[in-house]
């Protein structure tokens, strides 16, 4: 278990690959596991395509590739389970998927 992405939705096009190379500061989950996630910073944050916010614990999840609705994440730090749908405005929205 490494990326937080752990099914993706049919392969319509291809996906944006993003380099998580960075130590996010996120000491909440071991090293090896810290680039996935960051803290979130509130107003004024926004989200990348490839991250998305976790409903529960209020933490970033970074993955390697792009997101999309419909995908499946998994939270680390609050072992949720979350389907990714898509929120107002369009944004990606993750609910936990029960
Ligand atoms: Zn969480």
């Amino acid at each position: 278990m490494t990326d937080p992405l752990v099914e993706q939705v049919a392969m319509d096009r291809p996906r944006q690959r993003f380099k998580l190379l960075d130590d996010t500061g996120f000491k909440e989950v071991p090293k090896k596991y810290r680039k996935f996630y960051r803290h979130w910073k509130g107003a004024g944050d926004s989200l990348a395509p490839n991250e998305v916010l976790c409903p529960v614990c209020k933490v970033v999840i970074r993955s390697s590739r792009e997101l999309r609705v419909g995908d499946r994440v998994y939270c680390m730090p609050c072992m949720s389970r979350l389907v990714i749908g898509e929120g107002e405005n369009g944004r990606l929205e993750a609910t936990v998927r029960y």
